[in-house]
């Protein structure tokens, strides 16, 4: 029986590592699909407090994981399939095997969606990325494009605005499905230039690599035309990582866990969530890591309230 299972490793789980492997609960950590999570697949982070100059997101991920290892933290490469609710534990199903453990911290994070085009994941990082908070101030008095037409476009679009000197908003319809308020916030910028009924078919680079334009097609004539722009921000949603946990954990209704007011508890004792999994409105490294920081504090409550030391 283990005292804590921790499922992800970006900023959410390595912090609950920390503090459960300080409390001397020796936490068993999945590092799941992605390894690292969101900040590893990222160049520099400019926005994680104490770093003055920096500190380049695989970096930063991997002093956490030394910081948690540390203090006794076990590390496991695989993948947490499935999920069962015991009388005084849960059973982690792990390479087909059941895991019974006292307490979980679930933070299996969010993974942004992509458009699936061709060399997408060796731009990322640039020219191509899925997050205006992380690198919008590196492509300053540049043109840069947004693509998707929800909330997050809308948010984005208008952020980068502070920034570029120009934002195109591509969207595959001739309408947002944002809210009003930010329909009206982005469309009113004069820095943002709506390319309505269209879709983004290729990344095109210069001799070193980096974005230079990209290639698109108008759904309604069918007409191809090229953009020039230094950086593409994909905003088509994120889908957090719940998969396993259907049926048995309260979902909202896009996939996120959900969480007891006031609390990282979910609705079943002993489960905590922290991080993009539940986390879709601040979605930043920072945030993530003072849920994983709370999520092992709660376990820790529990655990002790139940009396396993
Ligand atoms: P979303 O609402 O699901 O919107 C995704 C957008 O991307 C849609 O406009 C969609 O087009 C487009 N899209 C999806 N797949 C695409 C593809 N393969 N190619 C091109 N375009 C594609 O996602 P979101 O904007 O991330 O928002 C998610 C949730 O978080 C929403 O509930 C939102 O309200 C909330 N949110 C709130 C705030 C806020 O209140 N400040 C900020 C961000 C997000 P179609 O419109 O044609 O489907």
């Amino acid at each position: 029986m283990e005292k804590v299972i921790i499922l992800g490793t970006g900023c959410a789980g390595l912090t609950a590592a920390i503090y459960a492997a300080r409390a001397n609960l020796t936490p068993l950590v999945l590092e799941g699909a992605e390894p690292g999570g969101q900040l590893s697949t990222t160049t520099l982070v400019e926005n994680y407090p104490g770093f003055k100059d920096g500190v380049m997101g695989p970096e930063l991920i991997m002093q956490m994981k030394a910081q948690a290892e540390r203090f006794g933290a076990r590390f496991q490469y695989a993948e947490c399939t499935g999920l069962k609710r015991g009388e005084k534990h849960v059973s982690v199903e792990v390479e087909g095997k059941w895991i019974d453990t006292s307490s979980l911290i679930v933070a299996s994070g969010a993974s942004a969606k992509w458009l699936g085009l061709d060399r997408e994941r060796e731009l990322r990082g640039h020219g191509l990325t899925s997050c205006a908070t992380c690198d919008g101030a590196f492509y300053r008095n540049v043109p840069v494009c947004v693509v998707g037409g929800g909330d997050s476009a809308a948010e984005e679009a208008t952020f980068l605005t502070r920034f570029a000197s120009k934002v195109y908003l591509i969207h595959r319809r001739d309408t947002l499905r944002a809210s009003k308020v930010m329909i009206q916030r982005v469309l009113d910028n004069p820095k943002v230039e709506p390319v309505w009924n269209s879709a983004l078919t290729e990344y095109l680079t210069d001799d070193e690599g980096h974005m230079r334009a990209v290639k698109l097609k108008n759904l309604v004539t069918g007409v191809e035309s090229e953009l020039e722009m230094k950086c593409v921000f994909v905003a088509i949603g994120h889908t957090p990582n719940t998969a396993p946990f259907k049926g048995i954990l309260d979902l909202d209704e896009n996939g996120y866990l959900l969480q007891q007011p006031g609390s990282t508890a979910t609705n079943i004792p002993g489960v905590f969530a922290a991080g993009d999994v539940s986390d879709h409105r601040y979605r930043q490294a920072v945030t993530a890591s003072g849920q994983g920081c709370a999520a092992a504090l709660d376990a820790e409550r529990y655990l002790a309230d139940i009396g396993v030391h």
